[in-house]
């Protein structure tokens, strides 16, 4: 038992249940013992590893992606290169390490990190001090600027609600006490009309949904539209799936979610049709899986420029990075992207295109 796991009892013993939204945002950001605001969880020896931690060659792809998306946009000066939820600022350090080589692109470039946690913008701040960043907490506080933003593993850590569709309706997921434990149990059910989104559920199926993901996508579409650029999203997930896929993390294994509240990751799978859903006056590509992605924006020959100076156990783990990141058995299909980009504007290279 921790502080935060009886923060969590009491209140459900004096206001009742409480959804995974309201958990997850319990867990993940209390101003206290949240597990973003308190900790360290992202590399080698924290909960889990990204894909910037796992090599360099993710970001200078990502980098080369943006690089050419601002001049097909016509080099606008100035602008806004924005990544939501940094971690330890690798990517952010990768892409403007790979965009440093491009003429007038860094110049151009005022660096916005949205971000919630004060541990990791501390972090942040000394891996990117050559570049003097700023930080907003949400994305609404950005500067009105033509928009080049990444984000990497930031949606999934958003909030978001589990309803089940039983023979009596839509029933929500919620945690409650059992024996004063915590325990999940289903609210009473609503009417199969209440969500539309999913006409053709049947009986068994569990369908998710994040209120704060789709605002913030909306947001995003909304700056785009105004002021030109682009949003590259890379998560785990899946377009307009069903399912739990609720998961808590720690120590790079999975572990029960009620178990250690604010002590592991928590994270569902991104559905990348309801961000889409959640834009407005913009044009997105298809959803593209992130290794065919990697692949087309070069990395293979990345990979065999960087080999060259390796010999030995640092060989063998950039081979093993190169596979990991690309291979559809490893995180090549789990994780996918999505372009979100002004209407009528070049499609960003390496990616899908999206058909009607
Ligand atoms: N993109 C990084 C880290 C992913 S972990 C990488 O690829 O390595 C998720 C990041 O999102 C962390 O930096 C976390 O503090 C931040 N975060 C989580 N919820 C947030 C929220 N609601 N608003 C802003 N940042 C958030």
């Amino acid at each position: 038992m921790n502080m935060l796991h009886s923060i969590i009892v009491n209140q459900i013993k004096r206001f009742g249940p409480i959804n995974l939204a309201e958990y997850m945002t319990l867990c993940l950001l209390h101003p206290e013992h949240g597990y973003y605001i308190k900790g360290t969880p992202i590399g080698r020896h924290g909960d889990f590893i990204t894909a910037p931690e796992i090599s360099q060659m993710f970001g200078e792809m990502l980098g080369l992606c943006l690089v050419q998306t601002w001049f097909n946009q016509g080099h606008p000066d100035p602008f806004i290169l924005v990544e939501l939820g940094p971690g330890r600022g690798t990517l952010m350090a990768d892409i403007l390490r790979a965009a440093k080589a491009v003429p007038g692109f860094l110049q151009a470039a005022q660096i916005w990190l949205v971000e919630v946690s004060d541990d990791l913008k501390g972090q942040q701040s000394k891996t990117l001090k050559d570049y003097n960043p700023h930080w907003v907490d949400k994305i609404e506080d950005l500067p009105d600027r033509p928009i080049f933003l990444v984000a990497n593993e930031f949606f999934d850590a958003l909030p978001m609600r589990q309803f089940h569709r039983t023979k009596d309706g839509w029933q929500e997921r919620m945690l409650g006490l059992s024996a004063g434990e915590l325990s999940f149990g289903l609210a009473s059910p609503l009417p199969v009309d209440a969500m539309d989104q999913w006409p053709d559920a049947t009986i068994g199926d569990i369908v998710e949904t994040s209120a704060p993901a789709q605002a913030i996508a909306a947001e995003i579409s909304g700056r785009i539209k105004d002021h030109g650029g682009v949003a590259l999203i890379v998560d785990y997930g899946h377009f307009d799936g069903k399912g739990d896929t609720f998961q808590a993390l720690r120590q790079h294994q999975k572990t029960d979610p009620l178990m250690f509240p604010g002590e592991s990751d928590l994270t569902a799978h991104v559905n990348f049709a309801s961000l889409v859903q959640s834009t407005a006056g913009i044009d997105h590509s298809a959803m593209t899986a992130q290794g065919v992605l990697l692949e087309r924006l070069g990395i293979t020959e990345r990979a065999q420029t960087l080999a060259d100076n390796l010999t030995g156990d640092p060989l063998q783990t950039h081979i093993a990075a190169h596979r990991r990141l690309t291979h559809p058995a490893e995180m090549g299909a789990l994780f996918q992207a999505i372009a979100l980009y002004p209407r009528g504007a070049t499609l960003p290279p390496g990616f899908d295109l999206h058909v009607t």
